[in-house]
C-alpha cells in the first residue's frame, strides 16, 4: 500500500523523461501520483494504475482535474532580516534622494542595525511570517542568505534562524553565507581587513558548525571587486562550500566568468553578463538566476541577455530575491509573470526556472523540481486550465493545496 495517491489531476511533471519539442512541461493529462514515505513512487496516466485507487493506497484524494506541479523552488531569498524599508520607499516617492536616506542611517545599514539589534526569537518570528506567505504562493524549498549581520556573531544567527525555518514550517531550506554583502560601517576605509575577516575567521567558523550550504558575494563596484570575491572563494572552495555570486547586476564587471572559474551553482540578476562569460557559465553548468522582482523594483532597463543564454544553453532559474531594499517580492507566481513580461520569457521557461532550474542552483536536481519517482514528493496542485497559466495572472492564482515530503498541507 502506498501513503498517499492523488488521482484525477493533471500533471506537469517538468520531467525529460516526459518533456516533448510540444510539450515542454512533460504533461500527463488525467493522471495519477502517489507518495510514500515522504517520496513520489508512482506517476503515470490514472488508466494505468495497477489496481482501484482505493486498493492502492491508505489515502486517496481525487483533485478534480487541477493541475500539479512541482513545489516550487524559491532559490535566492534575503528572508531573514528585521526593519522596515516601506517607510524609505514612500518617501523616496514623496522626494527625498536615496543619497539623503543614506545619510541619516538608512538604506543596507538601516536593515544592517535593525538586524544586529534584534533577537533570534524575534527574527525567528519575522522569518516565519514571511516563509508561510512563500508556501501559500506554492514554493516548497527556499534558500536564504545572511548578510544582515555583517559579524560573525549576528551572520551566526541569522544563519541558525534560516536553519531553523524547517523545523517550524513543512519547507525545505538552503542557506547560503552572504557575508560579503556589504561592508559593515565599522570597517568604513577598511574593506581589505573586512575581507579578511571574512575568509580567516567568520568563514571557517561557519564551515565548523556546518550552517551554510553555500558561500556568495555581491561582485560590484558599490560592494566587492572581483579579487576580493576571488579570496572569499578560494578559501569557500577549501572548506567545501560550493559558491554561488550576485553578478554583473548594475555593471559588467566580468564576474560571471569568475563565477563559473569556481564551477558556482549560479551566478544571480547578470543584467550585464558579456557572452564570454555566458560561455564560461555554460562549460562550469552555472545557473544563471534570473530575478525580475529587483529588475521591477529598482525600474532597471538593461534586461539579462536572455537569448545568448538561450543560445549557449545556459539553464536560466527564477527568484523572487525576497529583501527589504530591491525586491520585497514573496510570491513565486508574480515572479513567473514578470518574467514574462519583463523579459520575455516564455512561460515554460520560466516554470522551469522556478523548479527543475532552481533546484540545479540548489544541487537538489537529483531530489527535487520534477514530478518523478525517487523524487521527494513536494507537489503543488493549482486550479488553472494548463500550466501556462501560471504565468499569466498577477496575484491572481494561488494553490489549493501543497504537499510537502508526502504531507499535504
Ligand atoms: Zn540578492
Amino acid at each position: 500500500m502506498w501513503d498517499t495517491l492523488w488521482t484525477d489531476v493533471h500533471l506537469a511533471t517538468m520531467a525529460p523523461s516526459h518533456i516533448t519539442p510540444t510539450d515542454p512541461y512533460g504533461c500527463i493529462k488525467n493522471g495519477a501520483i502517489a507518495a510514500s514515505d515522504g517520496k513520489i513512487v508512482w506517476v503515470g496516466a490514472a488508466i494505468d494504475l495497477p489496481d482501484l485507487p482505493q486498493n492502492l493506497a491508505r489515502q486517496v484524494h481525487h483533485m478534480a482535474h487541477q493541475w500539479a506541479t512541482p513545489g516550487l523552488v524559491d532559490a535566492h531569498t534575503h528572508l531573514v532580516y528585521a526593519g522596515d524599508r516601506s517607510n524609505e520607499f514612500a518617501r523616496r516617492l514623496e522626494g527625498t534622494s536615496y543619497q539623503q536616506i543614506a545619510r541619516e542611517g538608512g538604506g543596507i545599514n538601516a536593515t544592517v542595525s535593525a538586524t544586529r539589534a534584534a533577537s533570534e526569537e524575534a527574527l525567528l518570528e519575522l522569518a516565519i511570517k514571511r516563509a508561510k506567505r512563500m508556501l501559500a504562493g506554492g514554493t516548497t524549498t527556499i534558500e536564504i542568505k545572511s548578510g544582515y549581520g555583517l559579524t560573525l556573531h549576528d551572520e551566526l544567527k541569522l544563519l541558525r534562524v534560516g536553519r531553523a525555518l524547517e523545523k517550524h514550517l513543512p519547507v525545505r531550506v538552503h542557506t547560503t553565507f552572504l557575508g560579503a554583502h556589504a561592508l559593515p560601517p565599522e570597517y568604513t576605509g577598511r574593506q581589505d581587513a573586512y575581507v579578511s575577516a571574512l575568509v580567516e575567521e567568520m568563514l571557517p567558523r561557519i564551515a565548523e558548525e556546518k550552517l551554510a550550504d553555500s558561500v556568495d558575494a555581491f561582485c560590484e563596484s558599490i560592494a566587492f571587486s572581483p579579487h576580493e570575491v576571488e579570496r572569499i572563494f578560494e578559501a569557500a572552495t577549501k572548506l567545501n562550500l560550493p559558491v554561488r555570486i550576485h553578478a554583473d547586476q548594475m555593471s559588467d564587471s566580468n564576474s560571471c566568468a569568475l563565477a563559473a572559474r569556481f564551477m558556482a551553482l549560479s551566478a544571480d540578476h547578470v543584467e550585464y553578463a558579456n557572452e564570454g562569460g555566458i560561455k564560461a557559465m555554460a562549460a562550469a553548468g552555472t545557473v544563471a538566476m534570473l530575478l525580475p522582482g529587483a529588475f521591477y523594483f529598482i525600474r532597471e532597463t538593461k534586461l539579462p541577455p536572455i537569448d545568448l543564454f538561450r543560445i549557449h544553453k545556459v539553464p536560466m532559474g527564477l527568484a523572487t530575491d525576497c529583501n527589504p531594499g530591491t525586491s520585497p517580492v514573496l510570491d513565486m507566481t508574480t515572479v513567473l509573470n514578470m518574467a514574462c513580461t519583463l523579459m520575455r520569457l516564455t512561460p515554460a521557461e520560466a516554470l522551469h526556472g522556478a523548479t527543475t532550474v532552481g533546484a540545479q542552483a540548489l544541487n537538489m536536481q537529483k531530489d527535487i523540481g520534477l514530478l518523478q519517482e525517487s523524487y521527494s514528493a513536494d507537489i503543488t496542485f493549482w486550479p488553472v486550465s494548463g500550466p501556462h497559466e501560471l504565468s499569466y495572472w498577477i496575484g491572481g492564482v494561488t494553490p489549493t493545496a501543497r504537499v510537502f515530503k508526502g504531507q499535504m498541507d
